[in-house]
């Protein structure tokens, strides 16, 4: 993402610079240094932004079913032109609809539902979870995903060496939008490392990435 492409986003959004900051959690400075080129663009601005543009985008009309669009994600969208979510075209993603019948007003800005099957275009109300935001709602796909790769929703992933493991296994580093965990002695070799080459933590991931695969025995297909 350049620093155009994030500025036609915001456009599209109809947001000025500090509305736009105080959607995404940071200052409008921040955004007019990231539009400038004057700072990278986060990684997790490229994603969300990337989901967002997702919903946004329409398949071909329902042909049975006026006004109803399958998203080519997955989603059911309704058109209603005068709901505040409707995207540029009019339609409203059906999960947002139910949520605010069920809930009998708007659903919170920030607030988004979760599909507990994991199927997009189930919208029955057994099936979907309010979100109060992004981050609860990424920390129940982190669990989802942490219960079909080892089995405990609990559990976190080691930064370094990719390893499920207990929180008690774990240290945990809070950042303002995201934390990791890692072992102790994960972290450990990583600073030894450090201290001896000067690597960044962004460079050892990358080093160990090329480590850990030169051990991978290729599976026979
Ligand atoms: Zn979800
Ligand atoms: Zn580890």
């Amino acid at each position: 993402m350049t620093p155009t492409d994030l500025k036609t986003y915001r456009f599209s959004t109809g947001r000025n610079l500090r509305q736009f900051g105080e959607y995404l959690g940071v200052t409008g400075a921040a955004v007019s240094q990231w539009e400038l080129g004057h700072t990278p663009i986060p990684k997790w601005l490229v994603k969300l932004i990337n989901a967002l543009q997702k919903i946004e985008l329409l398949e071909k009309p329902h042909p049975k079913k006026p006004g109803v669009i399958k998203h080519s994600e997955g989603y059911v969208l309704i058109l209603n032109k005068s709901h505040p979510r409707a995207n540029n075209k009019g339609y409203v993603p059906e999960h947002i609809l139910i949520c605010e019948k069920v809930l009998g007003k708007p659903l919170p800005i920030d607030a988004l539902p979760h599909h507990v099957d994991g199927k997009r275009d189930n919208n029955q109300n057994t099936n979907l979870v309010i979100c109060q935001d992004l981050d609860y709602h990424n920390l129940l796909h982190r669990r989802e995903r942490a219960l079909k790769e080892c089995g405990h929703a609990s559990w976190r992933k080691c930064c370094y060496c990719h390893k499920y493991d207990s929180l008690a296994e774990l240290v945990e580093r809070k950042g303002s939008r995201y934390s990791v965990s890692y072992h102790k002695r994960c972290h450990a070799e990583y600073a030894r490392m450090h201290k001896k080459t000067g690597m960044t933590y962004r460079e050892y991931r990358t080093y160990l990435k090329g480590h850990n695969s030169l051990f991978k025995t290729r599976s026979t297909p």
